[in-house]
């Protein structure tokens, strides 16, 4: 079976500068390479989950320029479907300028354009896709009120709701109840649930405690933890990979999850292939550049 995914959620241009070092107030520092790979979040998740072979949907917000037609052609060309996304005749298309030192260490300033515009009337439009998917996925660089919109559109017709909570921001009770599957890194799960002083599982707890169906925190190179009501916890590990670099590991990961739970599989059997989606993701450069499709990971988690 092929399973129906609706994506709502950001679309990005990356534009990368690699430099010896970052530049000081004032600095300018020439001699950088430049490449530019398509990024955002839910671009990014809507891409992932096309690969691995899911019949995808995206519904976001483009401006009317060369990033927009890049970003649509882009989409087009992984099988998107296309429907629904708008283009803001008044908003440019998102962009992240991302400069990069030899070490990794990086500076990034994000305009956000037709994203920060994605409205529930767009997601409305779309509620046929929506109501009739297998799961939904949304991140958080989209308006609030649209996440919640299209959360609760979902739920009421008993579509899986997966929510990757990136980047942090805190969400009321009444938000986190509409969620079945919550995909925070550790940093995102501490905030979420009050950064109270507590460790991750106590704070993966409590968001169970506060409405969320099921909480799978990544943990970068050690995997994932899933947390469950009335259940004991459980660890996946990471598979060992050496990491190039970890841009969309956690988009890669939630979309990954996604599907795996889409098609029927088990909780704990649809976190191992989310980590072996995320790690060949780290192990190359680049946003949309760097997501395997469903024969890689076949091929990766049949050596494995
Ligand atoms: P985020 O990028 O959102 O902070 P993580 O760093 O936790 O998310 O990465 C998401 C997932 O990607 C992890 O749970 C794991 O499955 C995989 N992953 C990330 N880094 C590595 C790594 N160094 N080795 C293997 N897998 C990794």
């Amino acid at each position: 079976m092929q399973p129906k995914i609706v994506v709502v959620g950001s679309s990005n241009t990356d534009m990368v500068v690699r430099l010896p070092r970052l530049p000081n107030r004032g600095e300018s520092i020439i001699g950088g390479d430049f490449v530019m790979p398509a990024g955002g979040k839910g671009a990014n998740q809507a891409v992932a989950a096309a690969r691995l072979g899911a019949q995808v949907t995206f519904v976001a917000r483009l401006g009317q320029d060369v990033f927009g037609d890049r970003a649509l052609t882009g989409f087009r060309s992984e099988g998107i479907v296309t429907d629904f996304i708008v283009r803001d005749p008044e908003a440019p298309s998102g962009v992240a300028l991302i400069l990069v030192d030899s070490r990794g260490d990086n500076m990034l300033a994000v305009a956000p354009g037709a994203n920060a515009r994605l409205s529930p009337d767009d997601v409305q439009r779309a509620a046929d896709a929506i109501t009739t998917a297998d799961a939904v996925v949304l991140q958080m660089e989209i308006p609030p009120d649209t996440v919640h919109y299209a959360l609760d559109l979902a739920h009421k017709h008993g579509v899986l709701t997966v929510l990757n909570p990136a980047p942090a921001r805190a969400l009321p009770p009444e938000v986190l109840s509409l969620v079945d599957v919550l995909t925070p890194n550790e940093h995102e799960a501490t905030l979420l649930s009050g950064d109270v002083g507590q460790n991750i599982e106590q704070a993966a707890q409590h968001l169970v405690n506060m409405g969320v169906g099921t909480v799978v925190v990544t943990l970068g190179e050690k995997g994932a933890l899933i947390v469950e009501k009335h259940k004991y916890m459980r660890l996946v590990p990471a598979f060992p990979v050496t990491a190039v670099d970890t841009t969309a590991a956690g988009d890669a990961f939630t979309a990954a999850l996604a599907v795996a739970l889409a098609r029927g599989d088990e909780i704990g059997a649809a976190v191992r292939f989310a980590n072996a989606v995320g790690a060949l993701t780290v192990t190359k450069m680049g946003a949309q550049p760097s997501l395997p499709t469903a024969a890689e990971v076949q091929a990766f988690l049949a050596q494995a």
